[in-house]
């Protein structure tokens, strides 16, 4: 085969050479006699250790062109003679290419060819090598190829990306697609292309993707990298590979992400006298900040479920709501009803919209809210799915039909009980109006108003719901 003679031929000369720097010819300046054809002067190193991994560097300097090579030496055959092949293909694509320019052009031109291989150390036994080849022809056209390598020595072998992952946990596709939604700057599923050529490896608390971008009119390719945080995959990876990957620093920045994301959930008194308040259908522009500052003066704690189309127009409101210490919920993206809904309009409601909250306040949801309270199997199978709890009301205030604060606190004080849930909405100035006379009302009868999801574990029922409170 003729790659297999070519990396014979590469073994034969360092064999000679190394570890010895040997020089064939020492460099004669006769850039002018260009037709004089002269043996070019070669020089090679396999001493230097970078990362822990030998590597060898070749030299060689001709009248009109020079080249640099620098590629890993693991002395593990399995993984030494494909990477030299690789890196002996580029170079003789490089001299094919010179070649053919000096016939073109009819006169000598200069070139040069430089391999460099950057070393990333994961572990004792785990490597990423990412090559780059670059070709410089009279300065104008630039050609560069990356090809990586993620090896593992201790098994002397060559590890696939989807190796790292657990296929229980994650189908190719998917993967692929959170990929390219978290490369920064970011790629398009389809640019990321197919798995077996993608190029990547391993760089300290990053995956990163090399592809190559070709410029056809100036004759151009470049390398482009992109990276990902493995925050973003440990979630799926395989639990060798994620306690090999995920450093002690990345752990420990992990848990801090996980629990920053998490809106503080206290305990409760199993026997205390609890509620909770629920404001459906904001953010609002006004009415929402309002509620918050009238809930700070009574140190009472609540709940609202928020349409994701609303959270994109007031992000800085949601912040502010968990931020103050209340839990935000999911109540859908368009507020439809989800009984006269098709399936996949259903999943974006529930899923897209919790994922889309997420990203945009930087809090995780736990509980999902129906609109209009309208819901079949398949909602609910779709928010256990997502991790959502499902959760109605007891009381009804009737704040969005009523517009009235004093029926709307009459409503409220007529109905509630230890345990319950109470709906009302935080898009009306007449809720607003409501809201001191109830939480009077409640300080005076010894009520504690609390989150949602602090108080589902002190009701009758449990798991994924649906919830409604006493
Ligand atoms: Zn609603």
């Amino acid at each position: 085969m003729k790659n297999e003679k070519k990396w014979v031929k590469w073994l034969i000369v360092l064999a000679v050479c190394s570890p010895f720097i040997f020089v064939i010819a020492k460099n004669s300046q006769a850039i002018n006699s260009s037709l004089q054809k002269k043996t070019p002067s070669i020089e090679i190193k396999d001493e230097e250790i970078k990362n822990g991994i030998k590597v060898q560097t070749e030299s060689k300097e001709a009248d009109a062109y020079s080249s640099f090579v620098m590629i890993p030496f693991t002395e593990i055959e399995e993984i030494d003679v494909p990477i030299g092949d690789w890196a002996f293909e580029q170079e003789e694509i490089f001299y094919e290419k010179f070649e053919n320019e000096k016939l073109k052009s009819n006169k000598e031109i200069a070139a040069h060819f430089n391999l460099q291989t950057d070393i990333h150390k994961a572990s004792d036994h785990f490597f990423s090598f990412v090559l780059t080849a670059e070709q410089f022809i009279e300065n104008e056209r630039r050609k560069s190829f990356v090809r990586t390598y993620t090896v593992d020595i201790k098994q002397k072998s060559f590890i696939e990306l989807f190796d790292l992952f657990d296929k229980e946990k994650i189908e190719t596709d998917n993967l692929l697609q959170i990929i390219a939604e978290q490369a920064n700057p970011a790629i398009s599923k389809e640019q990321i292309g197919e798995t077996k050529e993608l190029n990547w490896s391993v760089e300290g608390e990053h995956l990163a993707i090399y592809k190559e971008r070709e410029n056809d009119a100036k004759q151009e390719s470049t390398t482009t990298r992109h990276e990902i945080s493995l925050l973003h995959l440990h979630e799926y990876m395989e639990d060798s590979y994620k306690k090999l990957l995920i450093s002690e620093n990345l752990a420990e920045k992990l848990k801090k992400s996980e629990q920053e994301k998490k809106i503080k959930v206290r305990e409760l008194k199993p026997d205390g006298k609890y509620v909770a308040l629920t404001f459906d259908d904001g953010p609002h522009a006004k009415y929402t900040e309002q509620i918050l500052d009238i809930l700070k003066k009574y140190d009472a704690k609540a709940t609202f479920y928020m349409l994701s189309r609303n959270v994109r127009h007031y992000p800085e409101i949601a912040k502010r709501v968990a931020e103050d210490g209340h839990e935000i919920g999911n109540h859908s993206a368009t507020h439809v009803n989800l009984n006269a809904t098709k399936e996949k309009r259903i999943d974006a409601e529930i899923i897209d919209s919790k994922q889309q909250i997420e990203e945009m306040i930087g809090y995780t949801i736990e509980t999902f809210r129906p609109p209009y309270g309208e819901y079949n199997q398949y909602v609910l199978d779709e928010a256990e799915k997502s991790d959502q709890s499902v959760v109605l009301w007891s009381v009804d205030t009737l704040d969005w039909k009523n517009r009235n604060a004093n029926s709307v606190y009459q409503a409220t004080i007529n109905e509630t009980e230890p345990g319950s849930i109470i709906l009302l909405h935080d898009i009306h100035a007449t809720t607003v109006d409501a809201l001191p006379l109830i939480l009077n009302y409640f300080s005076k009868e010894g009520y504690e108003c609390v989150t949602v999801s602090e108080l589902l574990p002190l009701l009758e029922d449990k798991g994924p719901g649906p919830y409604f409170g006493n």
